[in-house]
C-alpha cells in the first residue's frame, strides 16, 4: 500500500490575503520594496503581517460561521413547509401533476444538499474547541462499534473490532472522538457499496495509542490520497469534502496525527495516533 501522512493545507488566511507588495500593486500603489529598502527589522514587520493575517481569518471565520447558523433555520422551514405542501397536494397520475411532482421532488432533494453541507460545515467549523477528559480509547470504540452496528449490517458490512485490552489512557473529547469514527467509518462503507469488511484497531506503541480502521473497499489511487484533506476535495457526486478536513482538525486538537496507507481494488487504512497520558507509563 502507498501512503502518506497528512499534510498542512495553504493557510487560508494566507490565500485570501495577497503579501504587502502585491496588495500594494493591486491598489494602484507603488510596491513598498519600489520606493524603499526593506525595513531593517524584518521580524517585527513578519510579526506584525502575521497578527493581521489571524485577525482577518478570525474575522472571516466568524463570518462564514454566523452565515452557515442564520442559513439553518430557515433552510429548515422551507424544507419543512415544502414536505407539507407534498403531502396537501396529493398529486394524481395526469402529466401535468405528474411533472409538478417531479420538480418537487428536485427541489426538495436539493434543500437535503444544503442541509447536509451546512451541518459538515458547522461540524467543521466546531472540530477544532475538544473538551479533553482522560479516557480509555479501547471503550469509546467499543461504544461506537455498539452505535454503528445496526447501520454497517444494513450496508453488508461486517465489522471486525480488535480492541487492546490494556491501552494507557487518553486526553480525548468522546463526542469529537464519535465524529471521527463516523466520518471514518462512512467513507469506508461508502468505498464497499455491494459490502466488504470493516476493522477497527487499538493498540499501544511507542508511548502512543493509535486507532486503525481498515477497510476492504475500493481503495483510492494516489492523486486522491494526496488531496484527501483538502476542504472540499471529494471524488462522490454529493460528497461535501469536509470529512477528513474534520477529522484532521479533531485529531491535530488532540496533538494526534493521521495517516493513510490505500491499494486501489484492495482497500484503505487510516491510522491515527494519539499521545498516551504520562501517568500510566
Ligand atoms: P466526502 O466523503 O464528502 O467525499 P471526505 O473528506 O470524507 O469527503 O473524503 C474525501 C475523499 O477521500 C472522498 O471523496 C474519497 O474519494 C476519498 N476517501 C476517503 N475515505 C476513503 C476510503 N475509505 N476509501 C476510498 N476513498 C476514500
Ligand atoms: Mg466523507
Amino acid at each position: 500500500m502507498s501512503s502518506s501522512g497528512y499534510r498542512a493545507n495553504p493557510s487560508t488566511a494566507e490565500e485570501m490575503v495577497p503579501p504587502t507588495a502585491e496588495r500594494a500593486r493591486r491598489n494602484g500603489q507603488p510596491a513598498p520594496t519600489d520606493t524603499a529598502p526593506e525595513p531593517a527589522d524584518t521580524s517585527a514587520a513578519a510579526s506584525d503581517d502575521s497578527e493581521r493575517f489571524r485577525r482577518q481569518y478570525t474575522e472571516i471565520a466568524t463570518l462564514a460561521g454566523g452565515l452557515a447558523h442564520e442559513l439553518r433555520n430557515p433552510l429548515s422551514t422551507i424544507r419543512m413547509n415544502l414536505d407539507l405542501l407534498c403531502e396537501d397536494l396529493q398529486l394524481g397520475d395526469d402529466p401535468r401533476q405528474q411533472r409538478i411532482g417531479r420538480k418537487l421532488d428536485t427541489i426538495r432533494h436539493e434543500c437535503s444538499r444544503l442541509q447536509d453541507l451546512l451541518g459538515d460545515f458547522l461540524q467543521f467549523a466546531r472540530a477544532g474547541e475538544p473538551d479533553l477528559q482522560e479516557r480509555d480509547l479501547s471503550r469509546l470504540v467499543a461504544e461506537f462499534i455498539d452505535f454503528y452496528q445496526p447501520e454497517a449490517r444494513a450496508c453488508r458490512i461486517e465489522l471486525s473490532p480488535h480492541l487492546s485490552a490494556s491501552l494507557p489512557p487518553v486526553r480525548v473529547d468522546p463526542n469529537l472522538l464519535r465524529l471521527v469514527l463516523m466520518n471514518l467509518a462512512r467513507n469506508a462503507q461508502e468505498a464497499m457499496p455491494d459490502g466488504g469488511q470493516l476493522e477497527i484497531q487499538t493498540l499501544a506503541r511507542d508511548g502512543r495509542v493509535l486507532l486503525q480502521v481498515i477497510d476492504s473497499g475500493q481503495g483510492m489511487p494516489e492523486a486522491v490520497r494526496l488531496r484527501l484533506f483538502d476542504v472540499f476535495f471529494s471524488t462522490k457526486p454529493n460528497g461535501s469534502g469536509l470529512g477528513l478536513p474534520t477529522v484532521r482538525k479533531i485529531v491535530e486538537a488532540h496533538n494526534g496525527t493521521i495517516e493513510c496507507d490505500s491499494e486501489p481494488g484492495r482497500g484503505t487504512r487510516f491510522t491515527v495516533s494519539l499521545p498516551a497520558t504520562r501517568s500510566w507509563w
